[in-house]
């Protein structure tokens, strides 16, 4: 177990500044986790006690507190805005947090080559509206785009609304300037496609700060479209919208937007079928939107979708980022959802084979009927291989009886993707929350080989220990 003296403390104030360097308070309960909140069916495996937040300003003091944190063997957790839903930025042991949010300079827009560099923990939302002014955007739009920083979003290999258009995060990285573990500074060079070995940039997306901390990054952004059409359907049952976008994908009809989901008002029968909806939005250049939009219409009213009156469509997409709004108190105060009350709530969001897609949806069915678990929706985001299923279940008898079955069940759904040929999830990270499948999900050689990359970089195993199954 580590410790924080007061040396260490004295040394990190030297580093950053007494005003940013805070050892009590609400703001080191506050920064002592992410959105792994208390609804949700688990619980960390142990919590620090005593964690100090450091907010420094500049890369350079970044070096600086790492290497003070090797010296003395003390854990550090890289943090952006907290959003994360999987216990990537909760401090499990007395650790140094660095909360990055004074490091939101942009460095540089490029216009003609359609780049920024900016530092890591400016929010997507702020970047993406200085973007805008210069008549570019940002091809990441997640719903916790007002909050979420681009080190985390890096972090996590986030995907957003926009994906069917422009990929996940990773697709967009260009070059990251990364703080190894050792204090170290790192920059690789910004470029979408070289051949020049093992892609260091890569390594860091998606590794949640378990082997650097990320400082700068250099990310291909985009012209803002001519234009862009939104349009709705709902379809009879599921499979009859499953199976419109799959032909959109075989007909390479692809939306910039692909937001299919079922819902009933409430809670409903994870054995029962329900109507569902589609949103689609193209972008670009006018003939192009004009002649995807009218295919992808087409397909819908092949397989018997009904347009949605324009409003709805319209109301969806300037609501997207509402969610991240009403979450915000939720994540300071680690409540309950007033909209849901006192309910334990989980969801999965892996990756198929497109064409198990559907048997999936039915075989993790009775999985949750025989627990009196329910599910709040049932979706595909951005391609038929993405399914979704938010799942809730009253505290009944008790909230540990229901957290337990809750459990159970979540173990067969993960076991049930990976014997059907999938992956455990597609854009929130591992944290601790996954932790326990990282090894059928890379297999046991596959696992120790990414164990043997953290004990290489981190050979202390400093940086944000406890997450992944890396260490
Ligand atoms: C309401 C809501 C909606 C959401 N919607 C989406 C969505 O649409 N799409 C999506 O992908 N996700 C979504 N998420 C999840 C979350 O927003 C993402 O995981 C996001 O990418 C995390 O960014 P963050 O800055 O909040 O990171 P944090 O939660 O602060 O950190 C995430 C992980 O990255 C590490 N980290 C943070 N900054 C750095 C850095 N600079 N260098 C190295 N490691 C770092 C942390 O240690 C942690 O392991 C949603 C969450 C909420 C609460």
């Amino acid at each position: 177990m580590s410790t924080l003296s007061s040396q260490v403390i004295r040394d990190l104030t030297s580093i950053v500044g007494e005003d940013n360097v805070v050892t009590s308070g609400e703001e080191t309960k506050i920064y002592s986790r992410d959105a792994l909140l208390r609804f949700r069916p688990f619980t960390l495996p142990s919590r620090g006690r005593s964690i100090v937040v450091v907010k420094p300003y500049s890369a350079e003091e970044v070096e600086e507190i790492v290497k003070l944190a090797n010296t003395h063997r003390v854990p550090i957790v890289p943090y952006g805005g907290g959003t994360g839903l999987m216990g990537g930025a909760a401090s499990l042991t007395n650790s140094i947090v660095i909360n990055l949010s004074r490091m939101n300079k942009i460095l540089e827009i490029n216009v003609r080559d359609r780049t920024v560099t900016a530092e890591a923990g400016i929010t997507l939302g702020e970047l993406d509206a200085a973007l805008r002014e210069k008549g570019l955007m940002l091809g990441h739009d997640p719903w916790s785009r007002p909050r979420a920083t681009l080190g985390g979003s890096i972090s996590t290999n986030g995907m957003g609304y926009t994906a069917a258009g422009y990929g996940s995060i990773r697709r967009q990285v260009l070059g990251l300037e990364v703080v190894l573990p050792t204090g170290a500074k790192i920059e690789t060079r910004p470029a979408e496609d070289s051949s020049t070995g093992p892609s260091l940039t890569q390594l860091f997306i998606g590794a949640e700060g378990t082997l650097g901390i990320i400082t700068k990054a250099t990310l291909r952004v985009f012209p803002q479209p001519e234009r862009q059409k939104l349009l709705g359907y709902e379809f009879e049952t599921f499979a009859d919208g499953f199976n419109a976008i799959m032909k959109m994908y075989e007909s390479r009809a692809v939306p910039t937007v692909v937001d299919y989901g079922e819902e009933g008002d409430g809670p409903v029968d994870p054995m029962g079928s329900y109507p569902a909806n589609l949103f689609l939005m193209v972008e670009g250049f006018s003939e192009y939107v004009e002649a995807v939009a009218e295919r992808v219409s087409r397909i819908c009213e092949q397989f018997g979708g009904r347009r949605k009156d324009d409003s709805w469509a319209v109301e969806y997409w300037e609501t997207r980022h509402e969610p991240m709004y009403r979450y915000e108190r939720i994540i300071r105060e680690d409540t309950f959802p007033e909209w849901l009350g006192e309910v334990l709530l989980d969801f999965i969001h892996i990756y198929l084979p497109a064409s198990r897609v559907l048997a999936y949806r039915e075989k993790s069915a009775p999985i949750l009927a025989k627990r009196g678990i329910k599910i709040l929706d049932r979706s595909i985001w951005k391609q038929p291989e993405l399914f979704s299923m938010v799942m809730v279940k009253l505290p009944e008898p008790s909230f540990a009886e229901a957290a337990r079955e809750m459990l159970e069940a979540f173990d067969e759904l993960m076991a049930l993707c990976h014997n059907m040929g999938g992956s455990m999830e597609y854009c929130h990270g591992v944290g601790v929350r996954l932790s326990k499948y990282m090894e059928r999900e890379h297999g046991i050689d596959g696992l120790e080989a990414l164990r043997q990359i953290k004990r290489a970089l981190d050979p202390n195993n400093i940086m944000n220990p406890g997450k992944l199954s890396l260490s």
